[in-house]
């Protein structure tokens, strides 16, 4: 579903992504671990295109990551992405987040788009807060708005970056179960984590990053179980 292949990415002289081959399968639930800096945010955005790539290939099903325009818009509606910050529309409520790109890139009409918002936000628990406005919701409502935002324009891949690290300790759960429902229903997903206890339960592959790398990887029983890199045992020593 999504492969990368021999990718590189620069920022100055910074080598922030060093030769990364990674895929990923439809259905496939995969947590990137890693220390900070170690290029797991920029992974992520180059999944989607936030961020140009300096040599090697993406694709998405199949398909190169188009370059501009309408094509792009299409990709970036197949390649959902949640971030750390909730990033919904401050000024429009909660329901015209989720039917807004509906409308605007979908082209669905307004009455069947809002359907659909009503029924992911009752999917992911808050469908009793469609009309108000984010600021009048809590971090982790705000955020399984965000996911239903995101599941609104029929994703292939779920893209998530530290969607519950900016959160309360007590709404970290509420986002947890949503995303472990999606990953039950079949969702290919890639998470960005620090919740070990989720990389564990959740991801059929732990990928773990270390300067730009990917240096080791394997299923979560295994990965936790006996890492094989020092890198990666020392990451683990600190975060467990
Ligand atoms: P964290 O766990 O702290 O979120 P990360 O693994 O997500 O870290 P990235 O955000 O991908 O790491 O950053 C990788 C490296 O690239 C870091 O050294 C960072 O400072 C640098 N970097 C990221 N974005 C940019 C940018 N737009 N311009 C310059 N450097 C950047
Ligand atoms: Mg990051």
């Amino acid at each position: 579903m999504v492969v990368l292949d021999g990718v590189n990415k620069r920022f100055g002289a910074l080598h922030v992504l060093r030769d990364i081959d990674l895929t990923v399968a439809r259905g496939e639930v995969v947590a990137v671990i890693g220390p900070s800096g170690s290029g797991k945010s920029t992974l992520c955005r180059t999944i989607n295109r936030l961020e140009t790539i300096d040599s090697g290939a993406i694709t998405v099903d199949g398909r190169p990551l188009p370059e501009e325009g309408r094509e792009l818009a299409r990709l970036r509606a197949e390649v959902g992405m949640v971030f750390q910050s909730f990033n919904l529309f401050a000024h429009k409520t909660v329901l015209e987040n989720v039917t807004l790109g509906q409308i605007k890139v979908r082209r669905t009409p307004r009455e069947k788009a809002e359907r659909t918002a009503r029924a992911l936000l009752d999917r992911v628990g808050v469908g009793g807060q469609a009309d108000k406005y984010p600021a009048q919701l809590s971090g982790g409502q705000q955020q399984r708005v965000a996911i239903a935002r995101a599941l609104a324009m029929e994703p292939k891949v779920m893209l998530f970056d530290e969607p519950t690290s900016a959160l309360d300790p007590e709404m970290v759960n509420e986002v947890l179960e949503v995303m472990r429902q999606l990953a039950r229903d079949g969702m290919t997903m890639i998470v960005v984590t620090h919740e070990m206890g989720f990389a564990r339960s959740a991801a059929h592959r732990v990928v773990f990053m270390a300067d730009g790398r990917i240096v080791e990887q394997a299923p979560p029983a295994r990965f936790f179980g006996s890492p094989r890199s020092e890198r990666a045992k020392d990451f683990l020593s600190k975060v467990l």
